[in-house]
């Protein structure tokens, strides 16, 4: 079923499959932050990060968010439908952390409401630098509709997210989240996981994401399996 190898980014490899719409995620153990100058392994965070983003999609799924997801073909495998990647990445922060709370006058922890949506250019060549939708249409990414709806779709998925997280425990400050087209759709796509999203733990305001690792906060994989063990508790029974 899993056939040659079609791409391997940072954090993930995609092999081609048996079915030409469909496509295998790997999720590894390798992480990178600060534009890949910052490199590591860790053990299991790639089958964390797999099985949190597997249950986030189900739940957006459950929801009526329209996704790339299909199943799963191991722990830390992913299959998902195929799908053109537009080139924007959507950031949604409900809570000011990291570089927003050093480029503007937001405190950090500040909460952000309405939620502020940011789009950034995918693009490893220009550092992913932040573009609006005159940009986005000057650079043919998306048109006016796409980026209405993918829009729309980021801040439905926010909704969907802070509210199941919060029952669990945690809090969102941010996230980032990518679509791409298939057949005539938009369809989430990527991962959602604590290499691209923000945790807190809702009572100590840790941070159990990728933050432990950019700036040395201590044990990552203990953090991942935190937030795994609060999403996805079917996984550690048995
Ligand atoms: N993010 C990501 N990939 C990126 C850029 C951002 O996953 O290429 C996530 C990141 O983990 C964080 C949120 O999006 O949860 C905001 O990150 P951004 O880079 O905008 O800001 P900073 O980390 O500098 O605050």
């Amino acid at each position: 079923m899993k056939k040659d190898l079609l791409y391997s980014g940072k954090a993930k490899s995609v092999y081609r499959t048996d079915d030409p719409r469909e496509l295998l995620v790997e999720f590894r153990d390798s992480l990178t932050a600060f534009d890949g100058k910052k490199k590591s392994s860790v053990e299991k965070k790639g089958f964390y990060n797999a099985q949190i983003s597997a249950e986030l999609f189900r739940l957006l799924e459950k929801n009526g968010v329209k996704t790339h997801f299909i199943g799963m073909a191991s722990g830390n495998e992913m299959i998902v439908r195929a799908v053109d990647i537009i080139k924007i990445e959507l950031i949604v922060r409900n809570i000011a952390a990291g570089s927003i709370a050093k480029k503007y006058p937001f405190k950090e922890g500040q909460p952000l409401r309405p939620p502020i949506v940011i789009m950034d250019y995918k693009s490893d060549e220009y550092g992913d630098p932040m573009i609006n939708e005159d940009i986005a249409l000057a650079l043919g990414l998306a048109s006016r509709a796409e980026m209405d709806k993918i829009r729309e779709t980021a801040l439905k998925v926010n909704d969907i997210l802070v509210g199941h997280l919060g029952e669990h425990g945690l809090l969102l400050p941010d996230f980032k989240l990518e679509f791409g087209r298939s057949g005539g759709e938009i369809l989430l796509a990527d991962e959602i996981s604590c290499d691209t999203c923000r945790f807190w733990d809702k009572a100590t305001r840790k941070s159990l994401d990728k933050d432990v690792f950019r700036f040395d906060k201590g044990d990552l994989v203990a953090a991942y399996r935190e937030v795994a063990r609060r999403v996805v508790p079917e996984i550690f029974r048995g």
